[in-house]
């Protein structure tokens, strides 16, 4: 657009051509004169004013360049400077966040916004965002509610706890638990079980931070029932469990189960929490995927306090779920850090229907995404695929080496860290353009399309891809 407008300029420019640079700068008309030419009043009708003027600023800068490098040898009408900046304002750059293509392969990335949630969950946001909700109002009683309300029900069926609270992420579930229930008290935490997980969440970080003092016990492989029990003293105020969602330690091991950790704490009168991080509210094996702990046999187990994410496995929006006793409950949502940690109405929203399609969506597969990605069949990838491969040749054109392969994907989010569920990837190469241009390419694409780096290899993981022609890059 720019270069042929140059050009035209330059056509008509020949006899300014001759006028020296000093002239031809002087006769770019200023900014109040573009502002007052007729085409100014149409750019003024549809943008801000300070925006219109941005862009013509934007524009001048550009031709008085060209002009001081004699790549333009005419100025300007003041027009055709506000045509200019008014196709400028119409190709507007993209809001800072947007909805970007997941050919990662990696169900839940963290980077990418983990979980999609259901039409459901994205219908309920939709309908409570431009309108005012029942948040924090008892619509039976016309009188202030507990916004917890509007979930606690739900997660107490699916989960058999007594109660139930939410807050911003499992974060700050961990980090509101511990305050509430052990400041400036110990909690006993196995060696193997001081994770970090990304984003510079560590249990010994989040332990200060919650006034708790960490007390730990065992090795880094083995932990046993004696070590907690040697460690409980009148200061104790819990034993904690952390699950060890993004690694797994092998070989001479032991950890001492979640009901053996019971039976000590109980003994002794001190509570148990455990931090599942994933957490599934329903048997993943159930769909032939690997297991991971879920949150009702947790509580079965006699844990007193469960806090798990909203966002991971769950598959609804980002938000940290606690659940256990009445009475720790009550104490957790009297803290006054619950206040800042609270969940919106937006959140909420989505929470409540994704919760509700667990109770309710005759198959979980079909209505939730992140299900229907894990046990998303290979036939079915394979066939986008198929569709895909001679899309891509087309789009891409010569000598891209377009190819359908098998891959595995990752669960991600710290899921099921060490079992991959094998997939159907398309292979991009070329014989000079190298891997990561290839991704550059189509990052830059219109929806960004995110593929991943195998061994020197892009791949487009179609775990994710539905239509063959999400992953073909449209350039903007
Ligand atoms: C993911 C995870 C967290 C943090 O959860 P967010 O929802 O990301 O804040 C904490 N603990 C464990 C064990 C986790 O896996």
């Amino acid at each position: 657009m720019r270069v042929r407008e140059l050009y035209r300029w330059e056509k008509r420019g020949t006899i300014a051509a001759m006028a020296n640079r000093a002239e031809l700068l002087r006769a770019i008309p200023s900014v109040d004169r573009v502002l007052s030419c007729d085409a100014a009043s149409v750019a003024l009708g549809r943008f801000h004013r300070a925006y219109v003027t941005e862009s013509i600023r934007a524009v001048l800068d550009d031709v008085r360049q060209h002009v001081t490098a004699q790549t333009r040898l005419a100025a300007p009408s003041p027009e055709e400077v506000m045509h200019l900046a008014l196709a400028r304002m119409d190709a507007q750059q993209p809001l800072p966040i947007r909805a970007v293509v997941n050919a990662t392969g990696v169900v839940l990335h963290t980077n990418l916004g983990r979980a999609l949630l259901a039409p459901e969950a994205v219908n309920a946001v939709a309908r409570v965002a431009a309108s005012a909700a029942n948040l924090e109002y008892d619509l039976a009683r016309g009188e202030r509610g507990d916004r917890d309300d509007l979930i606690a029900d739900d997660l107490c069926v699916l989960t058999g706890a007594e109660a139930a609270t939410v807050v911003n992420n499992n974060a700050a579930a961990v980090l509101l638990a511990l305050n509430t229930l052990a400041e400036g008290r110990e909690v006993v935490v196995s060696r193997g079980e001081l994770i970090e997980i990304g984003g510079s969440f560590r249990i010994p970080d989040v332990m200060a931070k919650s006034a708790a003092q960490l007390r730990e016990v065992g090795t880094t492989n083995r932990t046993h029932a004696d070590d907690y029990a040697a460690a409980i003293t009148p200061q104790t105020a819990l034993l904690l469990k952390v699950h060890t969602s993004n690694y797994r330690i092998v070989g001479f091991t032991s950890d001492v189960p979640l009901g053996a950790l019971v039976a000590i704490g109980h003994a002794r009168g001190v509570s148990v929490m455990e931090d599942l991080g994933s957490g599934a509210l329903v048997d993943l094996s159930a769909y032939g995927l690997p297991k991971e702990p879920v949150v009702a046999e947790r509580i079965r187990m006699g844990a007193d306090v469960v806090t798990f994410s909203g966002d991971k496995l769950l598959g609804g929006p980002q938000a940290g779920i606690i659940v256990g006793r009445r009475e720790l409950i009550t104490r957790i949502k009297r803290n006054p850090l619950k206040r800042a940690l609270r969940c919106d109405k937006l959140t909420l929203a989505a929470l409540a229907a994704t919760l509700r399609l667990y109770r309710t969506a005759p198959d979980l597969r079909t209505a939730l995404p992140t299900l229907r990605w894990l046990t998303r069949p290979l036939a079915e990838m394979g066939a986008v695929g198929e569709a895909a491969v001679p899309a891509l040749r087309a789009a891409l054109g010569e000598g891209f080496v377009v190819e359908l392969v098998d891959a595995e994907s990752e669960i991600g989010s710290g899921a099921l860290p060490i079992e991959n569920l094998p997939t159907r990837a398309i292979s991009i190469t070329h014989p000079t353009v190298g891997a990561d241009d290839i991704a550059r390419l189509f990052r830059s694409a219109d929806p960004p399309i995110i593929g991943r780096i195998h061994t020197g290899c892009f791949l487009l993981d179609l775990r994710g891809i539905f239509n063959p022609e999400d992953i073909v890059p449209v350039q903007r």
